[in-house]
């Protein structure tokens, strides 16, 4: 199921493990006519967002490899979708499930994977992360059966994506992809797709898109300046903890401002139907930048077709006012 050969996405289904992946492909409506951009729904995964696929794929080849045995615990620290993710997946593969979790991350979350069978043990917000990952290793250390995934170095991140969401593009499109576009968190997205594309008859062109105020591009020797952003999954304060991004697979870094993703998250709501949150956004933008250049001729790709991914939904960022006035949502 996690390799590129998803039976599609009807079923029927014996479990809702196996409905992980196979996300419709739908095309930007505000692209340019001579390129086509395309994203990829992840929110129509089972938890609601891309992190299913690595949260289901890691747990699977750790079961495997005997990284973990059966009935085993898994720990991560993780605020966001990525708890999501593993929460599903070792709900559906029998395993316990505990996120260490800074107090300040948003509550829905933390809920949604309650929800689903996993503890959840909070930290002190000042304590920041870096607290909440070595009270991960703590509690591992403490137990016989037990793995912290650490999505921001495992390479099965990257595997998932080079296993799944790039065979699919790939399969959707017949091939003709000229570009990939993603925001960049871990990164794991974005190098599996890249990694997939380098391996095919015409390579992609490889963007990286991150918020304003982000670091990425201190890996391309440039110094760019730190500032807070609102945009969330994506961007990196310290790129010692990227430990995934090979900058060599990167043809372009792409800066999109929050300002912009904010209007463009409203944008997709109401010219184009798309309830999705930030990433996707500065995803769209990215990609919409891309193909104008393409369009203008100041690009030239090997297919006039971009694909890039809605990693998730709006629905678990109401409460941050994503869809109010901007000076309400970057507080
Ligand atoms: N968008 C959202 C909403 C995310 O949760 C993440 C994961 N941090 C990303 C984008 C970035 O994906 P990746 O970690 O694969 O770079």
């Amino acid at each position: 199921m996690t390799t590129g050969e998803h039976p599609g996405p009807m079923g029927p289904f014996e479990t809702v493990g196996e409905t992980i992946g196979a996300t419709p492909m739908v095309k930007i409506q505000a692209s340019p006519d001579s390129v086509d951009v395309f994203a990829k729904l992840e929110a129509f995964n089972p938890g609601g967002s891309i992190k299913d696929r690595i949260g289901l794929y890691m747990l699977e080849r750790m079961l495997e490899d005997g990284t973990l045995d059966p009935g085993g615990t898994v720990i991560e620290p993780t605020a966001g979708n990525t708890g999501i993710g593993l929460a599903i997946a070792a709900n559906q593969l029998g395993l316990e499930a505990v996120f260490i979790v800074p107090e300040r991350f948003s509550v829905e979350k933390q809920q949604l994977m309650a929800a689903l069978g996993a503890e959840i043990v909070n930290t002190p917000t000042e304590d920041g992360m870096d607290h909440a990952i070595e009270v991960a290793h703590e509690l591992a250390a403490q137990q016989k059966n037990a793995v912290v995934p650490q999505q921001f170095s495992n390479p099965l991140n990257v595997e998932a994506h080079y296993a799944t969401t790039a065979p699919e593009i790939y399969e959707t499109l017949d091939g003709a992809v000229g570009a990939v576009v993603a925001g960049c968190g871990t990164a794991g997205t974005l190098m599996g797709l890249a990694k997939y594309g380098d391996e095919q008859p015409d390579p992609p062109y490889v963007t990286a898109v991150q918020p304003a105020g982000s670091l990425f591009g201190e890996f391309h020797g440039e110094a760019p300046e730190e500032d807070e952003y609102k945009t969330e999954g994506i961007g990196t304060h310290d790129i010692d903890v990227n430990q995934l991004y090979e900058p060599e697979l990167v043809d372009e870094l792409i800066t999109v401002d929050d300002r912009s993703i904010h209007a463009e998250m409203a944008r997709l709501a109401k010219q184009e139907g798309h309830l999705v949150a930030s990433s996707s956004a500065a995803n769209s933008l990215a990609a919409r930048q891309l193909a104008e250049q393409v369009a203008t001729g100041q690009l030239e790709l090997t297919h006039p077709t971009i694909v890039t991914v809605f990693p998730d939904g709006s629905d678990r960022y109401l409460s941050k006012g994503i869809y109010g006035d901007f000076e309400d949502w970057v507080g």
